[in-house]
């Protein structure tokens, strides 16, 4: 397959050089908060007694996010890698930053990813105080039907409904004030998309779906997830009458009322096409006698280079017109004139942070006398514990390609990509690991370096695993046969924990929980520790299998429905690849040390 052309460096610099070339760009409107350099924040935005706006989520939707950042509009931004959200940390240190004392509201669009690391986020900033409340955008008529709207995705209504809320927090609303005028804004915001053509990661060069010459997808999502159809390509003309047509649907317009129009480009659409969209759009409105009380025309929330475009609506009433029109100064977007504002004055940076407990402590609940000896053990020494976790960094860095092959199909083509970057991140917390850390301890180095590096859905997920796994063996400086399976056990009520995905929703967890009865099952048949990772890795190996006969409820794949079925899910062959390298290691260590039987 041809590769297709960007202008990068390196793909694994490209978010960092970005966000220097934007703030390069942009000095007098937003600068960076905080040590992970993924928070922005207004120059002038944030100040004492104002409810806080912070948004956030993927990169590869330029100008969105962080070209929403500035006075009257959002006053920080947490920077994702491309695709995939932003993890719990720059979330907070947005947090932090646009925090001035009134509460801070999170805006961002409604996945799955987004919003487990975002909720990540908002548990923490209640813990040091500061209240957090979120709106998630769904205006995304095409990925739910109309009774189950709430479940939406949110696309380039995004950019109304940050601007509605921003503009009331900069007028000195409440956060309840807030809140209902950022839900009132979703809640009146409808968005049809077309496709035309793919679109392509800066770390695979590969089209992310592929798309026939003469079609079209109508309602495709903004990371190319499948839409409602494939058509053969109409004039634009009738294209807008296709999607107008569905926002019709949902939104009843009578003659007077008035609405904003967003024609919005995904990336690679010429403005010229967007006026035809345009001016199909207004004779439409016309027809029904409906106000057009202002146009937005250009590209405001894109897919990298998709090509493609959408439209949206936002009907409007006395508030939201006079939100619309209050001033706000953005690197995307300038209403109006600002005068210049004055920054939170209050101390803020990580220095302000309530101290959370650090990776590389010892738990407390080992016992802060207990010397290592006493510590329970077992066949999987700490030693090996490392190295059944550098195999997994290992394998999932060999199969990286043909996770996001799976994951280009059913989901939007990161995981592979998200995967090694937390695997590569986890490898290197291990190497800071001392000898009397106990499993909790390295787990949460290894929770810390996994979310911080990648976010995404599997950010939160993997992270919550190893929290819980590591505290299932508290005060355990190695594993046994039962302590191993208790291990895999809480990893796996842990991903249930953070996800809320039930088992058969074709997720993660259809490889997770058929993993832990293996285990647990070849244990009560008085199996080894080997033995029951063995086992587990079969459990994880056959659920995955089982994953392409059902149909995708939970996550980005669930808007797919029936289009899921056939294919496995990447993150139950990522679980199959991790637990099955883990087997591998355990098998290969226990050899070679004892140079015995496996045991098994
Ligand atoms: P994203 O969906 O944010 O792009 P990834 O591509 O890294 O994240 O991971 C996708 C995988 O995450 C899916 O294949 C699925 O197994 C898993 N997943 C998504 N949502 C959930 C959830 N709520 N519970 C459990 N697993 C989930
Ligand atoms: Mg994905």
């Amino acid at each position: 397959m041809t590769k297709t052309k960007k202008l990068i460096n390196n793909p694994d610099s490209i978010i960092f050089e970005m966000v220097e070339g934007f703030l390069g760009a942009h000095p007098h409107l937003v600068t960076r908060h905080g040590q992970t350099g993924r928070a922005l924040v207004a120059v002038d935005g944030p100040r004492e007694g104002k409810v806080g706006i912070v948004i956030g989520g993927g990169s590869g939707h330029e100008p969105a996010f962080l070209g929403y950042v500035g006075r009257g509009l959002a006053d920080a931004v947490a920077v994702g890698n491309v695709f995939a959200s932003p993890s719990p940390e720059p979330i907070l240190e947005a947090t932090r930053a646009a925090d001035g004392g009134a509460g801070v509201l999170y805006l961002y669009g409604n996945y799955s990813g987004d919003v487990m690391n975002f909720d990540m986020a908002a548990e923490e900033a209640a813990a040091e105080g500061i209240a957090v409340r979120t709106v998630v955008v769904t205006d995304d008529v095409a990925s739910a039907p109309t009774e189950r709207a709430h479940e939406r995705r949110g696309i380039a209504g995004d950019f109304f409904v940050f601007k509605i809320a921003g503009a009331a927090a900069d007028r000195m609303a409440s956060l309840e004030e807030v809140v209902a005028v950022a839900e009132k804004a979703n809640r009146s915001t409808f968005t049809m998309g077309v496709a035309l053509g793919s679109c392509s990661l800066p770390q695979t060069l590969k089209p992310n779906f592929s798309i026939g010459e003469d079609e079209m997808e109508i309602g495709m999502g903004i990371h190319g997830e499948p839409g409602i159809g494939r058509e053969p390509l109409e004039s634009a003309d009738s294209v807008t009458d296709k999607l107008l047509d569905r926002i019709f649907a949902e939104l009843t317009l009578s003659p007077g009322d008035e609405v904003a129009v967003l024609v919005n480009g995904l990336g690679s659409t010429s403005l010229m096409e967007l006026y035809l969209l345009h001016r199909r759009t207004k004779q439409r409105l016309d027809e029904k006698k409906v106000q057009i009380y202002h146009s937005f025309v250009g590209e405001y929330v894109t897919s990298l280079e998709m090509a493609g475009a959408s439209i949206t609506l936002l009907k409007l009433d006395e508030e939201l017109k006079t939100l619309l029109d209050h001033p706000c100064h953005t690197a995307a977007l300038q209403v109006g004139s600002v005068t210049s504002g004055q920054r939170v004055s209050r101390s803020s940076g990580p220095e302000h942070r309530a101290s959370s407990t650090h990776p590389g402590r010892r738990s407390e609940s080992a016992g802060e006398g207990a010397a290592q000896g006493e510590r329970p053990g077992g066949e999987v020494t700490p030693q090996i514990f490392r190295a059944m976790f550098r195999n997994v960094a290992a394998a999932i860095l060999a199969r990286k390609d043909w996770l996001s092959e799976l994951d280009g199909v059913i989901g939007d083509g990161d995981h592979g990509v998200t995967m090694a970057l937390g695997w590569a991140a986890v490898d290197r917390a291990l190497d800071e690991v001392t000898a009397e850390e106990d499993i909790e301890a390295v787990c949460k180095r290894m929770a810390k370096a996994f979310l911080d590096a990648v976010g995404a859905s599997s950010g939160p997920l993997y992270a919550t695993a190893f929290l819980r796994a590591g505290a299932s063996a508290s005060g355990r400086i190695g594993l046994d046969a039962a302590a191993l399976v208790a291990f895999l056990e809480a990893a796996a009520a842990g991903i249930r924990e953070r996800g809320k995905a039930e088992p058969g929703d074709k997720t993660m967890v259809d490889a997770w929980v058929p993993a832990a009865e293996a285990a647990s099952r070849a244990l009560r048949e008085g199996g080894s520790a080997l033995a029951c990772l063995k086992a587990a890795a079969r459990g994880a190996e056959e659920g995955m299998n089982a994953t392409a006969k059902i149909a995708a409820r939970k996550g980005r794949s669930s808007k797919l429905g029936e289009r899921s079925l056939g294919h496995i899910d990447p993150g139950a062959a990522s679980t199959f690849v991790m637990l099955s390298a883990m087997a591998e290691a355990l098998e290969q260590e226990l050899s070679s040390s004892s140079g015995a039987a496996s045991g098994e």
